[in-house]
């Protein structure tokens, strides 16, 4: 091959993990979004609502019993129960004020999801609180996937059966790891014996789909451990497996304690292990009957599991974000809201003006709608050419050839009547997804 495949990545030259963002969720990165564009954000709400555009909730709940040490989100360990419900107050004066403008009345949710931090952080109590408030202002008989993430050691059978109740189509586990010496190491708030509890009593009261989040690469992972747990998820006959491979982004525990120590290299495996162990993870599952549907997961039949919320964005829908930090995208604008608490609270308190909690916007240009759902729909493996020809007018193959030739030289990919990525391209793709962006976004800090 003649040209490198180069990315500002942290492995380019060493498969070490250094600090940094590895995950791309969201083009363009972050770093361009702007409080000088929310005045576009705003400007949406006054539009007519679209006919032919979904619509997705997403509710964040920042709360978490114990913080991880590779978390990267801002989450609160020490909200009474006074603080919560003021949250959720707050969560549903935000919503209401946006169910009142034009671009979103009367608009019937098609999926919903509820993401944190740990939702199942709420007791039953506060879930039925905020979810029958949720269901007065936008209505859900229409949405046909509600997804929840639950953190293991929460899920008494009384929330759960709450979280059934809601009306719940996909629990999101996330059990990271079946090692309770890991677990505990790595700060994480659950152990193996409440994944077993939760996990048979979830199955007993009939979630449509049940979907287990792992991590490879956790402190102190080993390869005879990593087998162990992908043989034990097996073994659970999960509808959905997810696996993250561990990066470790600047606001981490992990991150503060190798700036403290001097330490350039972060303590958990390096990404050509990491790669390996998601290898044999989806080898594993394939054996068992999975199918791989994207560099994440794999599912046990993929004509009956999907993930609505997933491919609703991944294809331009509109999401409504809720909620402290939470991320939204309406009508060709990203945006998101007030990342810390207590202002998040008071701004929304102060005011009766839909999006008064937003700071940071980003509204789409020229080609970035279409580098967004390329790289996006890169993440599943396989790119659907006329999709592009049809929604852009756009040859993908013709766009990107540089960049194709590129991975086709590597074995990273095919490109003829369609793009696919190899095993190998998959278990990397974030990192080459970078390629694809336009020449001012490629030396962001992706955060
Ligand atoms: S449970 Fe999730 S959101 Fe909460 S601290 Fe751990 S990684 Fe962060």
């Amino acid at each position: 091959m003649s040209e490198q495949i180069t990315t500002n990545l942290p492995d380019k030259a060493t498969g070490q993990t250094e600090a940094g963002n590895y995950f791309v969720s969201n083009y363009p990165p972050f770093s361009f979004w702007t409080p000088e564009q929310v005045a576009d954000a705003l400007a949406v709400l006054d539009r007519p609502a679209p006919t032919d555009v979904d619509l997705g909730l997403y509710v964040h709940i920042p709360f978490c019993r114990k913080r991880c040490h590779f978390c990267y989100f801002k989450v609160y360990t020490d909200k009474n129960s006074k603080e919560i419900r003021r949250y959720i107050d707050t969560v549903l004066h935000e919503m209401r004020q946006y169910a009142a403008t034009s671009y979103l009345q009367d608009r019937r949710p098609k999926f919903i999801y509820f993401g944190g931090g740990t939702p199942s952080y709420l007791s039953a109590d506060q879930l039925k609180e905020l979810t029958d408030g949720m269901k007065a202002i936008f209505p859900w008989d229409d949405a046909v996937e509600v997804a929840f993430e639950a953190e293991p050691g929460t899920l008494t059978e009384n929330r759960l059966e709450r979280i059934r109740k809601m009306g719940v189509t996909r629990l999101s586990l996330g059990i990271e790891n079946f090692d309770d010496h890991i677990l505990e190491l790595n700060n994480r708030a659950h152990r193996s014996e409440e994944v077993h509890k939760a996990y048979d009593y979830a199955r007993s009261i009939g979630f449509d789909q049940i979907n287990i989040d792992l991590i490879a690469g956790m402190v102190d992972e080993t390869d005879a451990n990593w087998a162990d747990c992908v043989q034990k998820t097996i073994d659970m006959q999960p509808d959905c497996v997810t696996i993250y491979q561990m990066e470790i982004p600047y606001n981490t525990t992990i991150y503060a304690e190798m700036k403290e120590s001097g330490k350039s290299t972060a303590p958990v495996a390096d990404w050509h292990t990491k790669r390996r162990w998601v290898d044999e993870a989806f080898a594993a599952l394939e054996s068992a009957g999975y199918t791989v549907t994207s560099a994440y997961t794999a599912v046990k039949d993929p004509d009956r599991i999907k993930f609505v919320y997933r491919d609703a964005l991944w294809t331009g829908a509109d999401l409504l974000g809720l909620g402290v930090s939470s991320f939204g995208h309406l009508g060709g604008t990203h945006y998101q809201n007030e990342a810390n608490f207590g202002p998040y609270l008071e701004k929304m308190e102060a005011s009766d003006k839909a999006g008064a909690a937003i700071y940071r916007a980003r509204t789409m240009q020229g080609e970035e709608p279409l580098i967004r759902e390329f790289i996006l729909q890169m993440k599943t493996g396989h790119v659907d050419i006329e999709y592009f020809k049809t929604k852009f007018g756009v040859d993908v193959r013709e766009r990107f050839s540089r960049q194709l030739a590129l991975l086709a030289d590597a074995q990273l990919a095919t490109v003829d009547g369609t793009i696919q990525l190899s095993r190998a391209g998959l278990l990397q793709v974030d990192r080459l997804l970078l390629e694809f962006f336009l020449p001012e976004h490629k030396g962001a800090r992706y955060t």
